[in-house]
């Protein structure tokens, strides 16, 4: 339903989760019934993730604080596949839990690619249609995140924004869209992602559009999008109008 995501240089501005938090809370008036998020650190991955209001992530967070980060990413589910629980919240984690994606939209051939994944031998924690995503983009990944991005939306039908971070990329973040909105905030040592512009507005005002089935690869500093088939392209900027 609502995606944000956060990177920055080291030590750079507000902190990733704290961006990820704050985006939340202001795509809140899309509606939700799960909330989570997760956060790149140096042990790995951490995430933590709550069915009902926002405000039980953040007593959850309370109790289990994240440690400091790079990126973070963060989502607010509307369920589509399997009803709204503390497993089926996202992020969703890879088989081996080094990579985390959020996903909003549905995952049409789920169904197939669930079987045969299980019949691959993996191990299914939710019933969402997401889960499928971070399966496959565990098994795709070989060191290079834009390219797992680039080999899974190929093999993917429906409509989806996808934004995934993995243990080995501190500073990184990787997405995707079709049929779903994506747009990305400029910022001072830092980017960001949005499912719609309130995700980031509270951090700048300078955003670029992403085009269907393009793939961005994220850092403090730089920004990259490929399309579908992995070729450089330069996205349209724009500034976002808001009186808030
Ligand atoms: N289809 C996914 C799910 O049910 C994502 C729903 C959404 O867009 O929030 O988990």
């Amino acid at each position: 339903c609502g995606i944000v995501g956060a990177v920055s240089v080291a030590s750079a501005g507000t902190p990733p989760a704290e961006v990820v938090l704050d985006g939340l809370a202001r795509l809140e008036y899309r509606g939700y019934d799960s909330a989570g998020i997760a956060a790149v650190t140096d042990g790995g991955l951490a995430v933590r993730k709550k069915a009902g209001k926002l405000q039980n992530l953040l007593d959850e967070l309370e109790r289990y604080p994240l440690p400091p980060s790079r990126a973070a990413i963060g989502h607010t589910r509307w369920a589509t596949h399997g009803g709204p629980t503390d497993e089926n919240a996202h992020p969703h984690l890879s088989g081996d839990g080094n990579l985390a994606v959020v996903h909003n939209g549905i995952i049409e051939n789920y169904a197939a690619l669930r079987r045969e994944l299980e019949a691959d031998g993996a191990l299914f924690l939710s019933q969402t249609d997401t889960e499928v995503v971070a399966h496959l983009l565990g098994r795709a990944y070989a060191g290079d995140l834009t390219a797992a991005m680039l080999a899974v939306t190929a093999r993917l039908e429906g409509a989806f924004t996808l934004v995934a971070v993995h243990a080995d990329h501190p500073g990184t973040i990787v997405a995707a869209r079709r049929n779903s909105p994506l747009v990305i905030g400029l910022g001072e040592g830092a980017n960001y992602l949005g499912s719609d512009v309130a995700a980031f507005v509270s951090q700048t005002k300078r955003a670029l559009e992403v085009d269907q089935d393009q793939v961005v690869t994220l850092t403090g500093d730089s920004v990259t999008v490929v399309d579908a088939a992995g070729q450089e392209v330069e996205p349209r900027a724009f500034t976002v109008e808001w009186d808030a």
